[in-house]
């Protein structure tokens, strides 16, 4: 019966959802700084309505751009006219988008139960927090739930928190699924949570681990945006939160950090996919963090998940100037990323946001770095572009066994060097 009434709200679902036929995702391979310039200036452009999955920044890196069926012409011609070299990576942005709907459909028929998730697919936040439930229920010991309070649409938003005793432990916090499209961040996060729980009392440094630390863990940090993305908009980044005066909602809640905030690469238009919002820790999300973060006041890592493109980054998004601690930073960077690499051979790059990717204002390893938590560290996981943000489903658990090398590496290098 359960298993009916999924099926159909995702059939309901279907049919109010925004659709992308003839969508294409191009990817640009810029020459030169003054095609870079011409890319921003494109960026800029709100009417075209573009959806910059990666941002023009230095020749080093491709631009991923979600084009508009209607604004193909005018782009390739822009492109071409330029003479900007590109190619088609995604020819139809919907054929991807019906494969990953049929997959929800065929898993939600197939499962039986919450404790019997299938970590090799996408789920809804509603199975999620059921298998929260249930997770909790398999390890009382080990694992609680804590609800650090709601969203903007009053959705709970649950932290699972692994402890073995004592108050106010030293802790690690982990989040995923800040940025709602990253869905892979957000099944990463579930596969995490139950390999932490299971290899506990197996794998000696987990055991080691928790017996001196606790680990936070918030699954889906932007609840309200992650049901968007299943119910509206798969494309959705930002919370759902209404800007008075504008029509468009949502504030990109890795901008309204009060680090830097309203700096560059950050957008003071409520229609920008990187709008920092009215004021610092202005979206509920964000403040609810803030909030445990200052009151706990025993942090000593705070890893960010995000995807895509490979890379594991630490402060500052904000400024390119050095922290005092980048060397220490980026050496535990490239040894986490060598654990990575170990099992499949993905390859990371590793540096400051600011020099790896762009200068980005307002985030939120650059604000607990800045509040005394040394080691702040954000990932962005597979892919390299090729399908983006709709990783297939098939990827979810070879990424899930890498990142959580690399994420153990940190962990235990954090407990090893107490400050
Ligand atoms: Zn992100």
């Amino acid at each position: 019966m359960r298993v009916w009434l999924a099926v159909f709200a995702l059939f309901v679902a279907a049919h109010c959802r925004k659709v992308f036929i003839g969508d294409q995702v191009f990817r640009i391979n810029a020459e030169s700084e003054e095609q870079i310039q011409l890319l921003k200036r494109l960026e800029e452009d709100y009417v075209s309505k573009l959806d910059f999955w990666t941002h023009p920044v230095s020749t080093d890196l491709p631009v991923d751009i979600h084009v508009p069926y209607t604004s193909l012409g005018t782009v390739k011609t822009f492109l071409q006219q330029n003479k900007i070299p590109f190619h088609v990576m995604i020819n139809d942005l919907q054929d991807l988008l019906n494969e990953e709907q049929k997959d929800l459909v065929k898993n939600a028929l197939n499962q039986r139960s919450a404790k019997n998730i299938n970590f090799a697919a996408y789920h809804t936040l509603e199975t999620i927090y059921k298998w929260i439930d249930s997770l909790v229920a398999d390890h009382p010991n080990l694992v609680s739930k804590l609800n650090i309070g709601n969203s903007y649409e009053n959705r709970p938003m649950y932290v699972l928190k692994f402890s073995t005793g004592g108050s106010k432990r030293p802790a690690i916090w982990v989040d995923a699924g800040i940025h709602s499209r990253e869905w892979v961040s957000v099944a990463s996060a579930v596969w995490m949570a139950n390999k932490m729980a299971t290899d506990f009392g197996d794998d000696p440094s987990i055991t080691s681990l928790l017996s001196q630390m606790d680990v936070y863990l918030l699954i889906v940090t932007n609840p309200d945006g992650y049901v968007y993305t299943h119910t509206n908009d798969r494309m959705w980044r930002k919370t759902r939160s209404i800007n008075p005066g504008s029509i468009c909602r949502g504030v990109d809640p890795n901008r309204n950090w009060d680090a830097g905030f309203g700096g560059p690469g950050a957008s003071n238009n409520p229609c920008s996919d990187s709008y920092h919002g009215s004021s610092a820790h202005s979206e509920i999300e964000v403040k609810n963090i803030v909030d445990l973060v200052n009151s706990h006041g025993n942090f000593k890592a705070f890893i960010s998940i995000h995807a895509y493109s490979q890379l594991l980054m630490y402060p500052y998004g904000y400024s390119c100037t050095a922290v005092s601690h980048q060397a220490e930073l980026d050496l535990v960077g490239r040894k986490a990323v060598k654990a990575l690499s170990s099992l499949y051979g993905t390859s990371y790059k590793v540096g400051s946001i600011c020099k790896i990717i762009y200068q980005a204002s307002g985030g939120s390893i650059d604000w607990t770095y800045n509040t005394g938590i040394k080691y702040s560290f954000a990932f962005e996981l597979r892919d390299t572009g090729r399908y983006g943000f709709l990783l297939p489903a098939n990827q979810i658990i070879p990424t899930a066994s890498e990142t959580w090398l690399a994420l153990k590496y940190i962990m235990e290098y954090v407990r090893d060097h107490p400050y």
